[in-house]
């Protein structure tokens, strides 16, 4: 038996991580869990999988332990910001499924590294926070690392065995195109976008995901991220990386080599399968996934992506190229404004206005302190609240 661990399991993508391990419960135990909102769900789930822990924020604790005996549950509650990180490294697993959303998975997910865990990211943003600081710890831990992000996924699958000790020259990688879907938003110009709507912007035209990466995916956002977290994953520069547009979300990103020849990886727009493939790699599982039928699809297009109606992709780039804690930065303002769009404080457009005003504000330096990191984080939330307020 192989025992999960998953963080984030009230979520869009912990309920797909739930469904591929309920599918393949002869190979897979569950054994810890957590939830931040909707603790009722998470109380289903323990009652279901019964995992050995389950962490709750620390004012919840005490009820939900509670709750849990009265559904004659063994499950043991850990509680608060430790508690969450004691689950991570707890030594009764063998892989983490990263699945929180956020700067919130940050220090969780990299206790799982020191831990030298097999670990499922899905939670790009504490990649992207933490950059080099994130890799080194993998190395020195002998973690892991699988993505579970569709697009290094699919990139994962099309790269040779090699290539991580070889890297780019030695196995004849030229780029990565790494597609996008465009969001809901495709094709719109500056002068549409200005009105559009959080219920507008989270109805996402292929995935069913989380309201914050739904935000993500229709300010472009999203592969702004996406673009960073291949640099650190890839370890390549953002110059040889292509993004391109590919509404119907069927291949999931690509691999360029100096042959000439191209490799892809296809598939539904289902997460379900990039989450098997990194619970069984290098072993293939049932994802409960339906065949994909090409035909159905008739047209696969790709287009260019509108980097001035969408500024956030070049602001992510810079932010990379900037280097130290300037993606830390640029990640932290992103969830503030995402946050106030959602509660109508902004418009869609103030998103990346918010972005490149706190970037501009912000000083950047080295970023090899956890610590530091942190406060850089919270400051740059503090900038972004300031200039919320302003555009009122
Ligand atoms: P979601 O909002 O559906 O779920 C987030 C999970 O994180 C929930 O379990 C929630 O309880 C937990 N959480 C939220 N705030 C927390 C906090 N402060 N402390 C501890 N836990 C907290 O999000 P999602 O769509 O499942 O996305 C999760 C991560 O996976 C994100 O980083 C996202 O970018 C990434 N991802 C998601 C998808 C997708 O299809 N949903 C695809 C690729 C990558
Ligand atoms: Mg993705």
């Amino acid at each position: 038996m192989i025992r999960v661990t998953l963080l984030g399991a009230t979520g869009s993508i912990g309920q797909s991580t739930l469904d591929v391990l309920a599918r393949n419960s002869e190979a897979y135990q569950l054994v810890g869990v957590s939830g931040h909102q909707r603790l009722q769900e998470l109380l289903d789930i323990c009652i279901r999988f019964q995992p050995f822990y389950a962490s709750v924020p620390e004012a919840a604790a005490n009820p939900f332990q509670q709750q849990l005996r009265d559904a004659g549950c063994r499950t043991e509650v850990l509680a608060g910001p430790a508690g969450l990180e004691q689950l991570a490294a707890e030594p009764g697993s063998d892989l983490v499924v990263a699945a929180i959303v956020g700067a919130a998975g940050l220090l969780p997910t990299l206790a799982a590294v020191k831990a030298g865990k097999r670990i499922l990211l899905a939670n790009k943003e504490a990649l992207v926070m933490s950059g080099a600081l994130f890799m080194d710890a993998v190395q020195q831990h002998g973690a892991t690392l699988l993505p579970v992000d569709s697009e290094h996924n699919a990139i994962f699958q099309c790269l040779p065995d090699h290539f991580a000790s070889q890297g780019l020259a030695g196995s004849g990688v030229e780029r990565l195109l790494l597609t996008a879907s465009g969001g809901p938003f495709r094709g719109w110009s500056r002068e549409q976008l200005q009105s559009v709507t959080p219920a507008q912007a989270v109805a996402h035209p292929n995935w069913s995901m989380g309201q914050k990466i739904s935000v993500d995916s229709a300010t472009l956002m999203n592969k702004g991220l996406e673009l960073i977290e291949a640099c650190w994953l890839f370890n390549l520069p953002p110059s040889r990386i292509d993004v391109v547009i590919h509404p119907q979300s069927i291949i999931h990103s690509m691999v360029s080599y100096r042959d000439g020849s191209v490799l892809a990886q296809l598939g539904n727009p289902d997460m379900r399968t990039p989450i098997a493939h990194a619970l069984a790699w290098p072993e293939r599982i049932h994802a409960g996934v339906s065949p994909l039928d090409l035909v159905k699809y008739g047209t696969l297009s790709f287009e260019a992506p509108d980097e001035a109606a969408f500024p956030c992709l070049r602001l992510a780039r810079e932010a990379f190229q900037a280097g130290g804690t300037a993606p830390a930065i640029l990640n932290a303002a992103n969830e503030v404004a995402v946050t106030a769009f959602l509660e109508r404080r902004i418009g869609f457009l103030q998103i990346p206005e918010t972005l490149e005003r706190v970037l501009q504000l912000s000083k950047v330096c080295p970023a090899n302190d956890l610590q530091l990191l942190l406060s850089e984080d919270q400051l740059a939330r503090q900038l972004a609240r300031q200039i919320i307020e302003q555009f009122h």
